[in-house]
Parts: C-alpha cells; sequence; structure tokens
C-alpha cells in the first residue's frame, strides 16, 4: 500500500513542514487531517487541498492537550474510516544560551517537543496495536543528533524523541505488532519556526544564517511522502536533511 489512500494525521500542520507534507501527500491521494492551534490557517490550508481534488479535514489541537491529540486521532477515524500514519511534527524552537535561564521557555520545550510527541504516541498505539499496522513518523532534528551551544533544551527534547521512535520500532519488532517509525533530523528549513525564539541576538543570529542557507519545507515533506510509501515489511527509520549549503 503505497501513499495514496492512507490516512495520514498530522500535527503542527499549519504552517512549514507540516502544511508543505499535508499538501504534498493530498496531492498523492493521501487523505489527511491536519492539527494545530491556528484554526484559520488549518482551514485555508484543508480549502487548498480541497481546490487540488484532494481530501483534507482539521481539528484545532494543542499537542499539550492529551484529549485534544486524541480528537484529531478519533476524527480521522471517523472522517475516513481508518487510521495508517501519525506525523508527529509540532514544535518550537526558543533557543538560548542555558545561562540566561529562561525556564518558561525550557517547560513549553518540554511541553510541545517531548510530551506533545508521547500525546501523538498514546493517541495512536491501540489502534496500531490492535490492527498490527501503523507507521509513526516524528520531525526530530539536527540538534538531536548532536549537539549545539544554544540548543541545550531544544536538543535535550529532540534527542529524547529519537530514542522514543527507536525504542518504539525495537519493541514493535519483538511483540509483532509492525509499527515502524521514523525520525527525521532536518537542519536550516526556511519556516516560521524562528519566530518562537525569545532571545533577540539569537533570533538575529540565526535569521541571518537560515537566510544565506536555508531551503524550502518541501524538502522534508517528499522524504515524509517517501517514508510513507514504502512497503509495510520496510522501515526507512532515520533521514538527515541538510541544505547543501550548509556545513
Ligand atoms: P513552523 O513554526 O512553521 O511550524 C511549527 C508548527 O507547530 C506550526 O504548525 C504550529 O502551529 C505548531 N505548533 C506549535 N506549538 C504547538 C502546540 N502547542 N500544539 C499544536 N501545534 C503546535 O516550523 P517548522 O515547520 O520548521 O517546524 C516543524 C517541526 O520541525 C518542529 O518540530 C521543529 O522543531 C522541527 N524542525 C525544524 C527545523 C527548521 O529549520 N525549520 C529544523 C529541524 C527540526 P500553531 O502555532 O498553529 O499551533
Amino acid at each position: 500500500m503505497a501513499v495514496k489512500d492512507k490516512v495520514i494525521v498530522i500535527t503542527g500542520a499549519s504552517s512549514g513542514i507540516g502544511e508543505a507534507t499535508a499538501k504534498l501527500v493530498a496531492k498523492n491521494g493521501a487523505k489527511v487531517v491536519l492539527g494545530a492551534r491556528r484554526e484559520a490557517r488549518l482551514q485555508e490550508i484543508v480549502s487548498d487541498i480541497e481546490a487540488d481534488g484532494g481530501q483534507a479535514a482539521y481539528s484545532v489541537t494543542d499537542v499539550r492537550n492529551p484529549d485534544e491529540v486524541q480528537a484529531l486521532v478519533d476524527l480521522a477515524k471517523s472522517k475516513f474510516g481508518g487510521l495508517d500514519v501519525i506525523f508527529n511534527n509540532a514544535g518550537i524552537m526558543p533557543n538560548s544560551p542555558i545561562s540566561e535561564l529562561k525556564t518558561k521557555d525550557w517547560n513549553d520545550m518540554v511541553d510541545i517537543n517531548l510530551k506533545g510527541v508521547l500525546n501523538g504516541v498514546a493517541a495512536v498505539m491501540p489502534t496500531f496495536t490492535s490492527q498490527k499496522s501503523g507507521q509513526i513518523i516524528t520531525t526530530s532534528s539536527v540538534a538531536g543528533i548532536k549537539s549545539f551551544a544554544g540548543s541545550g533544551v531544544y536538543g535535550a527534547t529532540k534527542f529524547a524523541v529519537r530514542n522514543l521512535m527507536e525504542v518504539i520500532r525495537m519493541e514493535s519488532a519483538q511483540e509483532g505488532t509492525n509499527i515502524r517509525t521514523v525520525s527525521l533530523y532536518p537542519a536550516a528549513i526556511n519556516t516560521e519556526l524562528l519566530g518562537s525564539i525569545t532571545d533577540k541576538k539569537v533570533a538575529d543570529n540565526m535569521g541571518a544564517f537560515y537566510k544565506q542557507v536555508g531551503i524550502t519545507p518541501d524538502a522534508v515533506a517528499r522524504v515524509v511522502n517517501f517514508a510513507i510509501d514504502q512497503p509495510e515489511s520496510v522501515n526507512v527509520n532515520e533521514f538527515t536533511i541538510y541544505p547543501t549549503k550548509q556545513a
């Protein structure tokens, strides 16, 4: 079974990587269910997909709220009659040096980038286990495979979800439930992500860097599409996505 006709839930679908992925997989025949907090953006993206001949629905979702994540997943099942993939993509990146003690940013990153992914996993696991099939794709980061100064807590959340995806893959193989997991490690992708940075100096520096090297989010969307397109017996589980210009 390829991308066509799969039911795919995407968090963080209101902009950037999530939006680009929703549009690409819908164009390839998937039924997509979009979650994020900004309803007007979700409505617009669903309209764009439908105007292009695709099938889509949305539910306003804060990934910090397990009930809202469950409602998003349940919408996929009620509207499109099944559930094949969850793309845990919602995230924020308010980077800063640890010495600044921006503890609100730290907690927000843990709540969204880590606990938000756990909420997604919990929402799909009973269905995937009972149907003995399903794919969990999560946007980690290059900051989830190597350390960067300024990225202490962001990197901690992204290393954590990488571990989570790998352990789900191993346990599923042991338990015979065929749940496939994919970790994505994008580098500089031009999206709205830098808008979450609260330290002006960090925002300015990263803004200049992204302007120089960043690539568009459809680069990541194509990788997600490729991973979903694989046969059931194949788990392509880790991808780094670098701009050619980024060292
Ligand atoms: P965007 O800022 O464009 O997208 C982030 C998405 O996450 C938005 O749809 C936003 O929607 C959503 N989001 C944020 N907080 C919440 C929340 N509490 N509940 C639900 N949705 C939320 O940036 P990207 O597309 O770049 O980010 C997508 C993922 O990619 C993130 O996990 C990010 O860490 C990761 N990433 C990005 C890289 C880059 O260079 N851009 C590099 C490596 C990883 P809304 O505000 O409407 O809720």
